[in-house]
C-alpha cells in the first residue's frame, strides 16, 4: 500500500538529531515527513535532563542561530540556568539549562506540530528502498511504503539496541523503548563500516527518600541566564536547586568488590563507552587513588520526585546499585525509582559520510546523531539540523552547504567526523576548536544567521531580530569611537572617579571600554546615552576587548583558508603519486578527503605530503 505518494525528504527518528532534521528541512520549504516509532518519545532526553555546559552550549546557540529549536525548548522548560566558567574568558563561558523533561518533550511537540510542511507519522521503519546505489524510500513495520529521494536517519542508540544490567541483558532502544533490530539487519547489509559503541545511565532517585540536609545547596545563576538570542527569563517556568554530595571509599569497596559483575569488565559489553562521561564503575578503576567523587543530584522536573544523581552511570547488577546509592551521604535510605543500565548499539563510521552528512555509496542517504558515533543532545541536534537543510538543499536540485573549522563548532564537529572517524563517543569540547576565540556562544547568531537565511533555515521573525541587533552593535560602535572624553571637564572627572582610571588624554568612549577595569553598562551609566540590552552589551564588550586577539585570529584564519578550498578530485588516484609511502596512500585512499586542508588532518599525512599532493593537482591541471 503506498500511502501517501511521495516526499521530498523523510526523517526517521524522532529524537534530538530527528527534530531539528524534520524541522529544518521543513522550514525550507519542502514537503518532509518524520517517521519515528512513538509520538510520545519527540524529543525525550534518554539520560540526564540538562541542554548545555562546557562546549555544547555552543552547539545549542548554534542551532538557534540557525533558527532551530533546542535552544528556545530549553529556556520554555529550564529549571535551573547556570553560566559555567563565568570567571573565565568569553570563548569557554558556557551557559546549562537543566530541563524538566515532560516540559521539553512538549516544548519540542508543539514546534514540530505548528511547523508548516512536516507530517509526522507513528510507525517503525524497517526497510529503505534503495535502487541503483541511490534512496528511493521506507518501508514501515506494517508494510506501507513511503517514497522519496532523500532520507535522513537519526535512529540514535536504537540499531541492535542491547541493555546491560550486571551480567543479565535484552534486546532495547533505550528503557522503556523496543530495538529497531529489523532495520539494523537492513543497515549491515549496505556497503557501511560499521561497529559497536556502548553508554550508560544512572539509577533515578526518589527525592522523598534523601536527607538533603547533609548534602551542599546549588542554586541557579541571578540573574537567569537565557539560552535562545530570541528568548527572555520571563518565559523560565519555576527555578529549583540542585544537590551536591560525594561517594566515600565504602562507596569505593563495593564497587572493586563487584567488578566481575559488571558487563564491561566481565567482557559482555565489547563496544567503547564514552571517554568524558565514564561510569562510576569506570572512574573508580581508572582513577584507583581517588577516594571521593562528586555527585550532583539533579532534580528531572518540577511535577516529579525524580532526581537524576549525575556522576554515577552504571551498568552493575540491581543489588550492587543499591548497596552503592546506600553507601553515599544523604541517600543512605535512598530509594530507587529506575535502575541504571549501559546500552550497546550500532554506529556507523562517519568517514564514509561527505561533508553534507550524505553516505558517501548511497545517493540521498544521510546520517545525524548518536548513529555517527556522537553523544549528546547538542552533538545530535546539530547534525540534525545540518543533515535535514541539506537532503532539503538536494530535494531541491541546489549545492549542500557546510561550516567550516573556522566558521563554527558544527564545522569542528563535522570536519573531526568525517576526518578522524570516532573511536569512541564523540563528545564536544571547547578544547576541539583551534579558533575558540572567533567560535563564542554568544556569537553564534552573528557567525550563522546569514547563512541560514540564505538557505531558507530562518524565518523573517528571527531575521528582523538579527538585523535590528546587527545594526544597533555597528550604530552604538560608532557613537562609541565619536564620544569624546578630556581630562577636566566634568564627564572626565566622573569616569576617572568611577573606575579610578587615569586620563592623560582625550580619549573616546571604546579606547576607555578597551581597558580591564571598565565595562559598558557602567561607562554608559556614567557618560550617558547607549544601549541597556545585555546582548548587544556583551557584542561591544567582547569585541572591544579581545580586538587584538581576534584580529590575530582572523590573519590565521585567512593564511589557512588558501589551502582549505582547495579541492581534490573524488577520484583522485593516490596510489599513482609517486613519493607517497603505501600507508598514506592507502589512508588517502580510504578517507577520500574533500580538500587539501582536510588530508592535512588525517592523522599520519605529513606537511610533506601534503606538499606532493599540491604538486599532483598542478600536473592534472
Ligand atoms: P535518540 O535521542 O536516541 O533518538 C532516536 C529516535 O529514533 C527515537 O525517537 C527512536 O524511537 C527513533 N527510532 C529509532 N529507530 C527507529 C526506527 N527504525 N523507526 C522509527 N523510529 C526510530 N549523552 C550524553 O551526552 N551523556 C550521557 O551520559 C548519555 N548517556 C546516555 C545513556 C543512555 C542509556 C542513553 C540511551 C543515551 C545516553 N546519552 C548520553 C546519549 C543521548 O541520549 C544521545 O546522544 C542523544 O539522545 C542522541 O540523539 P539522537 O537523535 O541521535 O537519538
Amino acid at each position: 500500500m503506498d500511502y501517501p505518494s511521495r516526499f521530498d525528504v523523510i526523517v526517521i527518528g524522532g529524537g534530538h538529531a530527528g527534530t531539528e532534521a524534520a524541522l529544518a528541512s521543513a522550514r525550507m520549504g519542502v514537503k518532509t515527513l518524520l517517521l519515528t516509532h512513538n509520538i510520545e518519545t519527540l524529543g525525550q532526553m534518554s539520560c540526564n535532563p540538562a541542554i548545555g555546559g562546557i562546549g555544547k552550549s555552543h552547539l545549542v546557540r548554534e542551532i538557534d542561530a540557525l533558527g532551530g529549536a533546542m535552544a528556545t525548548a530549553a529556556d520554555l522548560s529550564g529549571i535551573q540556568f547556570r553560566i559555567l566558567n563565568s570567571r573565565k574568558g568569553p570563548a569557554v563561558r558556557a551557559t546549562r539549562a537543566q530541563a524538566d523533561r515532560v516540559l521539553y518533550k512538549a516544548a519540542i511537540r508543539e514546534v514540530i506540530e505548528h511547523q508548516p510542511n512536516l507530517w509526522i507519522f507513528q510507525q517503525a521503519a524497517e526497510d529503505l528502498i534503495v535502487e541503483n546505489d541511490s534512496v528511493r524510500g521506507v518501508v514501515t513495520q506494517m508494510g506501507l511504503r513511503f517514497f522519496t529521494d532523500n532520507v535522513v536517519l537519526t535512529t540514535g542508540t536504537f540499531l541492535g539496541g542491547q541493555i546491560h544490567i550486571g551480567l543479565q541483558n535484552y534486546s532495547g532502544g533505550r528503557a522503556g523503548d523496543p530495538p529497531a533490530n529489523a532495520l539494523a539487519k537492513r543497515m549491515r547489509e549496505l556497503p557501511l563500516r560499521v561497529d559497536r559503541l556502548k553508554t550508560g545511565t544512572p539509577p533515578r532517585i526518589d527525592a522523598r527518600s534523601v536527607d538533603f540536609s547533609v548534602m551542599t545547596e546549588q542554586p541557579g545563576d541571578t540573574p537567569m541566564p537565557v539560552m535562545s538570542f530570541m528568548g527572555n527569563r520571563e518565559q523560565h517556568p519555576e527555578q529549583v536547586s540542585c544537590w551536591i554530595t560525594h561517594t566515600n571509599t565504602k562507596t569505593h569497596e563495593i564497587i572493586a568488590k563487584n567488578l566481575d559483575r559488571s558487563p564491561m569488565y566481565a567482557g559482555v559489553i565489547e563496544g567503547i563507552g564514552p571517554r568524558y562521561c565514564p561510569s562510576i564503575e569506570d572512574k573508580i578503576h581508572r582513577f584507583a587513588d581517588k577516594d571521593s567523587h562528586q555527585i550532583f543530584l539533579e532534580p528531572e522536573g518540577l511535577r516529579t520526585h525524580e532526581l537524576y544523581p549525575n556522576g554515577i552511570s552504571t551498568s552493575l547488577p540491581f543489588d550492587v546499585q543499591l548497596d552503592l546509592v546506600h553507601s553515599i551521604r544523604g541517600m543512605e535510605n535512598a530509594h530507587i525509582i529506575r535502575p541504571g543500565y549501559a546500552i550497546e548499539y550500532d554506529y556507523f563510521d562517519p568517514r564514509d559520510l561527505k561533508y553534507s552528512l550524505e553516505t558517501k555509496v548511497i545517493d540521498g542517504l544521510f546520517f545525524a546523531g548518536q548513529i555517527n558515533g556522537t553523544t549528546g543532545y547538542e552533538e545530535a541536534g546539530i547534525q540534525g539540523l545540518l543533515a535535514g537543510s541539506n537532503a532539503a538543499l538536494r530535494a531541491q536540485g541546489k549545492d549542500s552547504w557546510h561550516p567550516r573549522r573556522d566558521e563554527a563548532y558544527l564545522g569542528v564537529l563535522i570536519d573531526d567526523l568525517i576526518t578522524l572517524g570516532a573511536q569512541e563517543p564523540y563528545r564536544m569540547f571547547t578544547s576541539r576548536a583551534e579558533y575558540r576565540l572567533i567560535l563564542r556562544e554568544d556569537n553564534a547568531d552573528m557567525r550563522l544567521t546569514e547563512k541560514g537565511r540564505e538557505i531558507g533555515l530562518v524565518d523573517d521573525t528571527r531575521w528582523a531580530f538579527f538585523e535590528a541587533k546587527r545594526e544597533a552593535i555597528v550604530q552604538e560602535e560608532q557613537r562609541l569611537k565619536d564620544t569624546w572624553v578630556r581630562p577636566g571637564t566634568p564627564l572626565g572627572e566622573a569616569v576617572m572617579e568611577k573606575f579610578n582610571t587615569p586620563l592623560t588624554h582625550e580619549y573616546n568612549l571604546l579606547n576607555l571600554l578597551a581597558r580591564p577595569e571598565i565595562n559598558y553598562l557602567d561607562l554608559i551609566a556614567v557618560t550617558g546615552g547607549g544601549i541597556t540590552d545585555e546582548q548587544i552589551a556583551e557584542q561591544i564588550e567582547i569585541k572591544t576587548k579581545y580586538a587584538g586577539y581576534l584580529s590575530r585570529q582572523l590573519e590565521d584564519i585567512a593564511k589557512l583558508r588558501a589551502s582549505e578550498e582547495v579541492k581534490l578530485p573524488a577520484d583522485m588516484d593516490y596510489t599513482a603519486i609517486s613519493g607517497l609511502s603505501k600507508e598514506i596512500q592507502q589512508k588517502l585512499s580510504s578517507s577520500r578527503p574533500e580538500t587539501l586542508g582536510q588530508a592535512s588532518r588525517i592523522p599520519g599525512v605529513t606537511q610533506a605530503a601534503v606538499s606532493l599532493l599540491m604538486v599532483h593537482l598542478k600536473k592534472r591541471k
